[in-house]
């Protein structure tokens, strides 16, 4: 898990990341406002712990942004315990949890856990069948280390096989479900998608495949 963490006590920084690290985690800090956003945008990270009071923006700006641009990671905020009202905006701005200065490593320690007990959770929607993993909010097909991206109606037509498994879906499921018109040219997409899956199947090294059932429909098989 990859986290960024926003705070100009620059001590503090840096004394956070080094828990983090030995915790396992990869930690990158930056020590402003402006440039903690400018790293949150790259969307490369998969939690933010926030300061409020920054220098060149403000945390609560900084996540009001974030959020705007449609970058959902967990974000921790960390408040004075003066700012308590900032805790109420923190989390009506799309803060998924806060931590009063000062606090004990352990408690911090807990809160991350529990942020990445609930990104494991999230990413168990995503479905799987053999070694393959469908991400359905980045449209990815994962096998192992490598991942190919795939187009809409690619990533619901692997999804129907995956929720199908030990049965075939016929042509005619997929293009109810999938295309607006049921002409003769839809019924012909599906053999070129399918073929499209296939090769992205290939790509990632997979050891699934998709069978074809001659005169019935597809499904899936692990060799
Ligand atoms: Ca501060």
């Amino acid at each position: 898990m990859k986290i960024l963490i926003v705070e100009d006590e620059k001590g503090l920084a840096e004394a956070l990341g080094e828990i983090l690290r030995r915790e396992g985690y990869s930690v990158e800090l930056a020590f402003d406002g402006k440039s903690g956003l400018e790293k949150a945008l790259t969307g490369k990270y998969d939690c933010m712990i926030l300061d409020i009071m920054l220098p060149l923006m403000n945390g609560l700006d900084v996540l009001s942004y974030i959020r705007v641009k449609e970058i959902d990671m967990p974000v921790l905020l960390l408040t004075a315990k003066s700012e308590v009202e900032d805790k109420i905006n923190g989390l009506d701005c799309g803060a998924d949890d806060y931590l009063t200065k000062p606090f004990e490593t352990g408690e911090l320690l807990a809160r991350i856990r529990a942020i990445a007990r609930r990104i494991s959770q999230a990413t168990d929607i995503n479905p799987k069948f053999g070694d393959i993993v469908l991400d359905l909010k980045k449209f990815e097909l994962i096998c192992g280390i490598n991942t190919v991206v795939l187009g809409r109606k690619e990533l619901r037509m692997l999804e129907i096989l995956i929720s199908n498994t030990g049965h075939i879906v016929t042509k005619e499921s997929f293009v109810n479900e999938i295309w607006e018109n049921s002409d003769e040219s839809a019924y012909n997409n599906v053999e070129v998608y399918i073929s499209f899956l296939r090769k992205k199947l290939q790509l990632v090294h997979s050891r699934v495949h998709i069978k074809t059932r001659r005169g019935l429909g597809y499904c899936l098989e692990v060799s």
